[in-house]
């Protein structure tokens, strides 16, 4: 067989289920609910939400309405609940309401927008509060959510089933911040002493059973990234890029390599070129800093371009058409986001479709389709 020069992206539902169940052991007593926004992280919300399922999952989060409603389609007629952390318009609701999605709720005109549909659809509607707890990113503040608490009236309607808030330093275990949003959940929870709560991202549910509460929402450790931004070895790489080798070169002291006149080598050496650049989703920030595995040993990026990436060889014995692992459990997650200067969610969301897509593990049957 020809060696086909396309870069191929493995996705290992198994690595996947093992995570999911690491997260859950780490936080026992508490649901972990998936979080699969953007796609999947980009490995594809589908498959990991179907085999995520199957390992015990019940609860799941997106971003999008339209990611909901894919999702939706996805798991059939599995009773998943599935929220949708940007919350409820006028105009969203009734597609909300056609999917069985649940809206995250984050600012005034969203619960009074929620619950004027629930009152003209004469049902009650299921829905998460979100409430800013220091982040200043999303969410109503504490003041606010202590004023709608207060208020049967802003609340007709609604059937808050889940109160939830988010981290800014989940990452930083000694950050004193994460005690400061704490007791400010603390507050939130009282508030709504119906509701589950939910506090902790990937991060968060790795901080100790404090940061608990009755649901976790993990979203990059499911997919490998370590919980404190570097590699975690309880956690495995459900993500794979390789690309073949297309040429090799040899290079003297003083060339240049690739685009300007930034890079010369410093010594005589041999590099590789590899079929895959950052049109497949190899960050190009990672070149110079990032490592690819290849011939058995991590080696150094010279250059990521669009459709090419070049890494050196030194005197390591590389065939034309050998595999090139730049991201996996050898060439880490989290290694390529700190050499990228990044975090690892968005070296996984630039993968793309260009580059051929594989799953293994475990198969997950077809959902089956129910009449609604
Ligand atoms: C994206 C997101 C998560 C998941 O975060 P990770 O760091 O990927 O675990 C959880 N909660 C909210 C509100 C989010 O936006």
């Amino acid at each position: 067989m020809a060696p086909s020069s396309r870069a191929r992206l493995t996705v290992d539902l198994d690595a996947l289920a093992h995570n999911f169940h690491t997260i859950a052991a780490e936080s026992a007593g508490a649901e972990t609910a998936p979080v699969v926004k953007a796609d999947g992280y980009g490995l594809g919300a589908g498959p990991l939400a179907q085999r995520l399922w199957a390992e015990g999952a019940r609860t799941f989060f997106v971003a999008r309405l339209a990611e909901g409603e894919a999702l939706r389609a996805a798991l059939g007629a599995r009773h998943a609940t599935i929220l949708v952390l940007d919350g409820f318009t006028p105009a969203t609701g009734p597609r909300l309401a056609a999917a069985s999605l649940t809206p995250v709720l984050s600012g005034l005109a969203q619960v009074s927008a929620a619950s004027a549909f629930a009152v003209s659809a004469r049902a009650p509607l299921p829905c998460a509060l979100q409430v800013d707890t220091g982040m200043n990113r999303q969410g109503i503040t504490v003041a606010q959510a202590a004023a709608v608490a207060q208020s049967p009236d802003r609340l007709r309607g609604l059937d808050i089933g889940l109160v939830m808030s988010h981290l800014g330093c989940g990452a930083e275990p000694d950050h004193p911040r994460n005690r400061q949003q704490l007791a400010a959940f603390h507050e939130v929870r009282a508030l709504f002493p119906e509701a589950r709560a939910s506090l902790a991202a990937s991060a968060g549910a790795f901080l100790g059973p404090d940061y608990r509460f009755d649901l976790v929402r993990p979203g990059i450790s499911l997919y490998g990234g370590g919980p404190r931004e570097r590699f975690d070895p309880r956690l495995r790489a459900v993500a794979r890029l390789e690309a073949p080798v297309l040429d090799i070169r040899n290079l003297n002291p003083g060339d240049l390599v690739g685009y300007g006149d930034t890079i010369a080598v410093d010594r005589a050496t041999r590099v590789a070129v590899v079929g895959a650049g950052y049109a497949d989703g190899v960050i190009r920030a990672a070149r110079r800093q990032g490592q690819a595995f290849v011939g058995g040993a991590l080696r150094r990026l010279y250059i990521v371009d669009m459709d090419l990436t070049v890494v050196d060889l030194g005197d390591a014995d590389v065939q034309l058409g050998e595999m090139v692992e730049l991201l996996g459990p050898n060439a880490l997650l989290d290694d390529l986001a700190a050499a990228a200067g990044s975090i690892a969610h968005e070296c996984l969301v630039r993968l793309s479709p260009r580059a051929e897509r594989l799953y293994v593990g475990e198969k997950v049957a077809e959902p089956v389709w129910a009449a609604r």
